[in-house]
């Protein structure tokens, strides 16, 4: 029952983004190649949209990418040419909660996240963590990526093999969980993907570089961003497509905090994932209550609460059924001052966590 980490480790040292792109494009072309044959699948099954169609839809993308992170394009180029594919091969991959979403509100991913801040935990840690909960398909492409990337602070994070960023933190103490949202502005309108905005909260030198990452960009599309840092803040940004005036700013009072895929507060327009994902508002509460119940919270705490099957298989340890073919397929618990990665890959209550350090640990810890 019980197996090892099965992700790859893969390791990037390449400062010039081109170069970076095309170290990764060649060490796990393979399962590039793989994601995009996935979605190929996907794209057809849930909006019947030929890849033609789709590649077109994706390079409209270029542009705001270009003009807020010039060097994601360089990155994306490089990764098309290290695993022999398009650019809008490589944006596609990028820009798929955008273009499913604007295709059609038919596929459905979830997630379950939480922070909390040094008061909370055994340590006296910053500790974030989360399911990630996704096509079962996908896993076997799914990788651990460090980035060394000067000027920019070195990454650790766990993603889709030809994503620009997901769920991980960096050399800095930044640390970033991530849930799908969607409103009635989700009209797969042309902006900055989500998974864009993603790798410019981990590139962030400072929190406040990390906030306007999401603030100051034009959003093709809702999502959840909850950052914390090594210092104890925390902070959730849930937002709607658009500017600043989609923002909306969560604290955490008692220094606990959980999310799924529901907007937690009251905002302009409608939460169109409460139709889609009706069990997200019970595994947001769930999360919190669970990991409330503990005087201090430990990682093993967290474990726990990331195994629970309330409301099985739409729990928080979520199980695949035939529709929709989604799981957990990975479960992280992030050590913001510690600077470590607890992964299971797959449901938690079947497999058991593993702890990673990326080479800044030794670095930092060394000092
Ligand atoms: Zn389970």
């Amino acid at each position: 029952m019980k197996k090892e980490l099965p992700f790859l480790h893969l390791k990037v040292q390449e400062s010039d983004p081109f170069q970076r792109g095309k170290f990764i494009g060649e060490r796990v072309s393979d399962k590039i190649n793989g994601n995009v044959e996935i979605y190929k699948k996907i794209f057809k099954e849930y909006a019947n949209a030929d890849w033609d169609t789709v590649q077109t839809k994706a390079l409209r993308f270029v542009e705001p990418i270009q003009e807020y992170a010039p060097e994601m394009i360089e990155e994306l180029k490089g990764m098309a040419k290290g695993s022999d594919l398009d650019l809008a091969d490589l944006i596609a991959l990028n820009v798929r909660t955008e273009i499913m979403f604007g295709f059609s509100q038919g596929v459905s991913a979830e997630c379950t996240a939480c922070a909390l801040s040094k008061n909370n935990t055994t340590n006296q840690h910053v500790i974030i963590g989360q399911n990630w909960d996704w096509k079962t398909d996908v896993q076997k492409n799914t990788i651990i990526t460090e980035i060394e990337q000067p000027p920019y602070p070195s990454i650790m994070m766990i993603a889709e093999a030809g994503h620009l960023g997901k769920i991980g933190f960096n050399s800095a103490g930044i640390g970033l969980c991530a849930n799908l949202l969607v409103s009635s502005l989700d009209k797969g309108e042309v902006g900055v993907p989500f998974h864009a905005i993603l790798r410019k909260i981990l590139n962030s030198r400072t929190f406040n570089e990390a906030v306007r990452a999401v603030t100051l960009a034009n959003r093709a599309s809702s999502g959840n961003y909850l950052i914390a840092n090594d210092k104890g803040t925390i902070l959730n940004l849930e937002t709607g497509p658009g500017g600043k005036e989609n923002v909306y700013y969560l604290g955490s009072d008692e220094g606990i905090f959980g999310h799924a895929n529901n907007f937690l507060v009251e905002t302009d327009f409608e939460d169109k994932t409460l139709g889609i994902l009706p069990d997200s508002p019970a595994r947001a509460k769930n999360i919190k209550h669970e990991l409330s119940k503990f005087a201090e919270v430990s990682v093993e705490h967290i474990q726990d609460t990331l195994r629970n099957h309330d409301n099985f298989p739409n729990s928080i340890c979520r199980h695949s059924e035939p529709i929709n073919q989604i799981q957990t397929l990975a479960s992280i618990i992030m050590d913001l001052t510690e600077k470590s990665m607890t992964i299971a890959p797959g449901p938690p209550c079947e497999n058991s966590f593993t702890k990673v350090y990326p080479d800044f640990y030794k670095k930092i810890n060394a000092v």
